[in-house]
């Protein structure tokens, strides 16, 4: 098995050309982000990826997790790395300062999830759920649970967890029944959730499992729904962590990959009621919870995208030393990378990996500048481009790679489908991420609904303009891009008549919006991946002299293959949407 190796150089490309990353630290807020601090924390983070996650990796896959006498046990190893984890102070990279955090962009945090992830899907999970919380927390809660949980939290000493789906209530938040009942200055928790990622372990001193539920005067519906902190073990009047509180695993699922991220049935109240201390305000609670659930979304993004990197990795690697059958023009047999349809794999993953890397990355971009920009409407119009790409970052990065190390093994034959190769697991692992916070075709109805019919489709007409504005670098740029300028300006075409359609057709056709939705995501995934890699390219050929030539030019060979090979399915997805939605409803459910 290959071991991992942080693409530093083509992350620091993305971050700097692709995420527009000096403008982001520019902003006041970031003034700790000097270039030096940036490449400190990079490196170091790659180091611990490569040092402390990556060998731990395969043993979490074979090892997984259990339930002993109430408290969920993982890896020894896990809880060594999560130790040092914390004492490294990981936790606290991108938090506020005025909690002990280091208050580096979010976009800077962003390449390290994603390092963390490439190196340990299972154990990234963990401090990324307790990213999450804390913005919840932090944006939602009083002054008493930020004063009590930040601080620990962001000094990795607790973790949280988010605590929605129960057996009726997936993807249909509003059918959740926990219970809350107020007692004195707190609640008393009822009910049973399950799939609760993390939900226990024995790495941190505590646990804020983060808690939808409803009080019992609560509206039916989602509108009827409050957010609740609820500890594990509830806080001394010093402050640190006392007597257990009603809370307890009940038992972790076995399943298909990320087995060494502990998936639990949560019991609260058994004992009459965990302790659960309001967030934000009573029946708000669906809005504090979207905090911490946009956060992971493009979380779920940055994880598949370390995972899909690796298995790009492991391939080219596996690919160069393979050696089958024979080649035009060379004597002998040759390694598999010589093959052109070998090639067409290879190139397929790096492309794809390097646009959902660059999609994240931006978003992440756009969060920053969104919570930290100088004048309201600029804060506005990035909030809005943030709240367009999330569900794309989500959904788009999750197909795409499942595409990718699904590649992975075919690029190994054989080998990749038996174990010891370790891309069985990259494929394995990635699969949850389509599924879990908020499926894609829940993301593609985000989408459409929210993002594209509700203002009109005036933030992705803000896109599409923001888009096209690369075409006249393009037509300057010479021959070499002149066919990825084509397909980008014919994708783009495709984008605007698909949201008219959209925004024009609902009221004759009530099911056409969500009928195309899955499309239309992906439609305007592909078609920003383009336009990311066409901004690598034109970087890449103005890159001044004494830059790594090579590297260069793979920028531009990535961008060209992707507009000969990727981008057409632009049109193909768009077709799809234009369609309607009348074949698609046209069996009776028995007829499936
Ligand atoms: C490993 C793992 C970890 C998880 N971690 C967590 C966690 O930490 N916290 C937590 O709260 N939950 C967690 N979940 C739960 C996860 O978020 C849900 O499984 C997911 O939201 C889907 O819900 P469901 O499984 O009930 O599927 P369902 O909601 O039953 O969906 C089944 C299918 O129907 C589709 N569908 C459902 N409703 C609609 C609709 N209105 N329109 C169109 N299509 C629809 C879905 O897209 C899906 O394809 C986890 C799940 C797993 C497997």
């Amino acid at each position: 098995m290959v071991e991992y190796q942080a693409p530093l150089a083509q992350m620091r490309f993305t971050l700097e050309h692709l995420a527009d990353l000096r403008e982001v630290a520019a902003l006041p807020a970031f003034e700790a982000a000097t270039p030096d601090v940036v490449e400190a924390v990079l490196e170091e983070a790659a180091k611990f990826a490569r040092e402390v996650l990556s060998p731990i990796n395969t043993l979490g896959d074979r090892e997984g997790v259990r339930v002993e006498n109430d408290a969920v046990v993982v890896p020894e190893a896990f809880t060594r790395a999560y130790a040092q984890f914390q004492q490294g102070g990981w936790a606290g990279i991108a938090g506020n300062p005025e909690f002990g955090g280091q208050g580096l962009p979010k976009t800077v945090a962003a390449a390290c999830e994603e390092m963390w992830s490439s190196a340990n899907m299972a154990f990234a999970l963990c401090p990324e759920l307790s990213q999450g919380a804390l913005l919840a927390v932090e944006r939602h809660g009083s002054d008493a649970l930020r004063a009590a949980y930040l601080e620990p939290m962001i000094a990795g000493r607790w973790t949280a967890s988010m605590c929605l789906t129960e057996p009726q209530a997936g993807s249909e938040l509003a059918a959740l029944t926990t219970r809350a009942v107020p007692q004195g200055d707190h609640y008393l928790i009822t009910g049973r959730k399950i799939f609760i990622t993390w939900g226990d372990h024995p790495m941190a001193e505590n646990i804020a499992h983060l808690v939808l539920a409803r009080t019992s005067d609560a509206p039916a519906g989602s509108r009827g729904l409050s957010l609740f902190l609820v500890p594990k073990y509830r806080l001394r009047k010093d402050g640190s962590p006392g007597e257990g509180n009603d809370v307890r695993p009940v038992s972790v699922e076995h399943k298909l990959g990320i087995h060494a991220s502990p998936t639990c049935v949560m019991a609260f109240g058994d004992k009459g009621g965990a302790e659960g201390y309001l967030i934000g305000r009573e029946n708000d609670g669906l809005a504090a919870m979207f905090t911490m659930m946009n956060y992971m979304r493009l979380g779920v993004g940055l994880q598949v995208v370390g995972v899909s990197e690796r298995s790009c990795q492991q391939s080219a690697a596996y690919a160069r030393e393979r050696i089958q059958g024979g080649a035009p023009g060379q004597k002998g047999r040759v390694p598999i990378i010589r093959h052109p349809d070998v090639r067409r794999m290879l190139l397929t993953m790096r492309a794809l990996t390097q646009a959902a890397r660059s999609l994240c990355y931006y978003t992440a971009s756009c969060l920053d500048r969104a919570a930290h920009g100088a004048d309201a409407a600029g804060v506005e119009s990035w909030q809005a481009r943030a709240d367009l790409l999330t569900p794309i970052a989500k959904a788009w990065c999750t197909e795409m790679a499942q595409e990718v190390t699904s590649i992975g093994i075919q690029v190994h034959g054989g080998m990749g489908y038996v174990e010891e190769t370790g891309v069985a697991q990259l494929f394995r692992d990635t699969r949850i991420a389509s599924i879990y916070e908020g499926t894609n075709g829940i993301q593609a109805i985000d989408l459409v609904g929210r993002k594209l019919l509700r203002d009109g489709g005036a933030a992705v007409s803000a896109m599409v303009s923001e888009m096209r504005s690369v075409d006249p670098m393009l037509a300057n740029a010479g021959d070499e891009v002149a066919g990825l300028r084509q397909a980008l300006s014919r994708a783009l075409d495709e984008v605007v008549q698909c949201s008219t359609h959209l925004l024009t057709g609902g009221k004759r056709d009530p099911d056409l919006p969500n009928a195309g939705a899955m499309h239309y995501l992906m439609l305007l995934g592909t078609v920003i991946g383009g336009w990311q890699l066409a901004r690598g390219a034109l970087a890449a050929l103005a890159a001044p002299s004494g830059s790594d030539a090579g590297f260069m030019r793979v920028q531009i060979v990535l961008a060209r293959f992707y507009a000969e090979q990727i981008l057409p399915r632009a049109l193909a997805h768009g077709a799809a949407v234009r369609a309607g939605s009348a074949t698609v409803m046209a069996l009776a459910a028995e007829q499936f």
